[in-house]
């Protein structure tokens, strides 16, 4: 089932060497649907986690971790294999349902997203994996919670699942690894730098990517878009905002396109999961910025890039391009870092994002050295609808 598209281990090979397809058509899903197969209803995060496994951008992984990849994982940091790999990608099992042989994974509306060939059934370690790969056992913490919430008990095995049509509004930007991987290959890109966001791309994100696309040959402005935290913008409208910004750079030189994954703010480990998908969607550098994946005071700035720093650079296959916080100093008259700018904090344009949502809800256009006009407009009237 598995094919194998390349094995390539250069900068901007896959990791682990091959590229995972387990894509099913939309017959076969037709024909899975109405077999007569013991359903098990996944989350949406899970139903994002087996999109992402299924469409190669996990790459090794060909399915759902079972205890001893857990168990390497969280300690280790690697499958038992040696390949490195972050954060376990497991399939609740809810008390009480019992599965054998092969199981139709349904999202909670009843429709079909894939198929599991049950290998293994294990009590997942939560707490465990709590503090390991996130820190903290703090239920406050919206990734933490998820985990902890989780059932106790683990399915594990291969998945196939549907991957395509995706449907709404980011539905035709949501591209396979292989799909990003030609449309680099069309344009002669040998270097592509991907940046991860799950906000609206301000004039500070801006300007790291073009400090990146000043010495790369394309960049992959690559939102995630699986299920975040309340309070995160909503997809569609950070996929119009995106389109907005990219007036900004020469058309030939960006793609835009969506990552459908579950966002974990697991922090410095997160931010090793997203190179290695970005990995394998083609990019040979990857933008890591201050507190990557982090949320509230968990993660310290640059522990991110810390860890990314220490992982030997042919395992890890992406060359990290590690930056600060970007703003539009008044006395360089420029957007610069701390790593750039020497003047004091009071010459710099600084916005919380508490002082940014009330000047939206308000109706009022941030500056302009902040935010791209066309940008707050969308945030705008997404904020007063
Ligand atoms: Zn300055």
């Amino acid at each position: 089932m598995q094919q194998m598209l390349s094995k390539d281990r250069s900068l901007g090979g896959p990791h682990g060497g091959q590229l995972v397809d387990r894509r099913l058509d939309v017959e076969e899903a037709r024909g899975l649907a109405s077999g007569g197969l013991a359903s098990l209803v996944v989350t949406a995060a899970e139903a994002a986690d087996l999109r992402a496994l299924a469409s190669g951008a996990y790459s090794p992984l060909v399915g759902f971790q079972g205890a001893s990849e857990h168990a390497s994982v969280l300690e280790a940091m690697r499958l038992p294999d040696g390949t490195l790999w972050p954060i376990p990608v497991c399939l609740g099992l809810p008390e009480g349902v019992a599965v054998d042989g092969r199981v139709a994974l349904r999202d909670r509306r009843g429709a079909l997203v894939g198929v599991l060939e049950v290998a293994e059934v294990f009590p997942r370690d939560r707490t465990g994996e709590a503090q390991l790969v996130y820190g903290t056992a703090d239920p406050a913490h919206p990734g933490v919670a998820r985990v902890l919430q989780a059932p106790a008990r683990a399915v594990a095995g291969p998945v196939r699942a549907v991957v395509e049509p995706l449907g709404g509004p980011v539905g035709s930007r949501a591209l396979t690894p292989a799909q990003t991987r030609e449309v680099f290959a069309e344009r002669g890109w040998a270097t592509v730098v991907g940046f991860q966001t799950r906000n609206p791309v301000h004039r500070a994100h801006e300007y790291l990517m073009k400090c990146a696309l000043e010495v790369t040959d394309g960049l992959l402005l690559h939102p995630l878009v699986g299920p975040t935290k309340d309070g995160d913008v909503a997809a569609e409208v950070r996929m119009a905002a995106y389109g907005a910004v990219l007036g900004y750079f020469p058309a030939g030189r960006v793609v835009l396109a969506a990552l459908v994954a579950p966002m974990r703010y697991a922090g410095p480990r997160e931010a090793v999961l997203h190179a290695l998908v970005r990995k394998n969607h083609g990019c040979t550098h990857f933008i890591v910025g201050r507190d990557h994946a982090g949320v509230g005071g968990y993660y310290g700035p640059f522990d991110a890039q810390q860890l990314l720093a220490s992982l030997p650079a042919e395992e890890l296959g992406v060359v990290p391009l590690r930056f600060d916080n970007a703003f539009w100093c008044r006395g360089c008259g420029a957007m610069a870092t701390a790593k750039t700018c020497p003047h004091p904090e009071a010459e710099r344009l600084l916005l919380s994002g508490t002082q940014l949502r009330a000047l939206l809800a308000a109706g009022r256009l941030p500056p302009p050295e902040f935010t791209r006009p066309e940008v707050a407009q969308l945030l705008i009237a997404a904020a007063r609808s």
